[in-house]
């Protein structure tokens, strides 16, 4: 006789969305990447969004790029819009990563709204290990692979084509840290209020990070 249970194909996982939470430089965009990996969730990141807009020189591109050359948040508005535009394109049953989003506490309560909040891992780095890494970021325009002129210092073969993040400068990580301070860091008292943080110590090298952030979301999901 059929056994009628075990032919019913088995329904895929539905995961709530993860935040990823810290000051610019803090690893975010890094560590996405390897728990999307891990996890199967899809990244949203407001900042790479945003970044394609300015290349492709869009209508919120122009009008977010003075707000991102300066340090500054581009308007609530504007990356509501985004986020929304964007989250009905993905397939949100496999589960969403926001990286740099939400980072204003309008942002977060329009967040909450539209998708089920799981956890909000937030990756704590003190300002001055900040400067220093984001100053030294280098990018590889043809794959995408992030260096440090120190801390992972490129192949000589490529040196000559990376490129620096316009918004890389010292001055402007520091108005962009003063930034997150007023406006982003109110999130952990928000998010922690509601019972969802978790908070790992993002000076560690990127393993031992990745390990503590895989342990966090398994304490979430006990
Ligand atoms: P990121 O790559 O996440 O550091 O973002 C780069 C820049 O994009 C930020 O400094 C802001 O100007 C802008 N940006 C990215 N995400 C947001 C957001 N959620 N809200 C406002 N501005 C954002």
């Amino acid at each position: 006789m059929r056994n009628d249970f075990e032919a019913r194909p088995v329904p895929p996982p539905v995961h709530g969305s993860v935040i990823l939470l810290g000051p610019p430089g803090a690893g975010k965009g890094t560590q996405a990447t390897r728990l999307s990996e891990v996890s199967g969730r899809i990244i949203l990141s407001t900042g790479d969004l945003l970044r394609a807009s300015v290349a492709a020189d869009t209508e919120l591109g122009r009008a977010a790029k003075g707000y991102m050359d300066a340090g500054e948040l581009v308007p609530d508005g504007l990356i509501l819009g985004l986020i929304e535009a964007h989250l009905s394109t993905l397939d949100t049953d496999q589960g969403i990563l926001f990286d740099g989003f939400p980072r204003t506490i309008p942002q977060a309560e329009a967040l909450t709204a539209l998708c089920h909040i799981e956890m909000v891992l937030c990756i704590e780095v003190i300002d001055d290990a900040i400067v220093e890494r984001i100053v030294g970021r280098r990018m590889d325009p043809q794959t995408g692979e992030i260096y440090h002129v120190i801390h992972k210092p490129p192949p000589v073969s490529i040196v000559g084509r990376l490129i620096q993040r316009r918004d890389d400068t010292e001055e402007t990580v520091r108005t962009r840290l003063s930034t997150y301070h007023e406006q982003t860091a109110p999130l952990v008292d928000h998010f922690s209020s509601l019972g969802l943080l978790r908070c790992v110590d993002g000076g560690q090298n990127i393993d031992q990070v990745h390990v503590d952030l895989l342990a966090a979301m398994k304490e979430e999901s006990r």
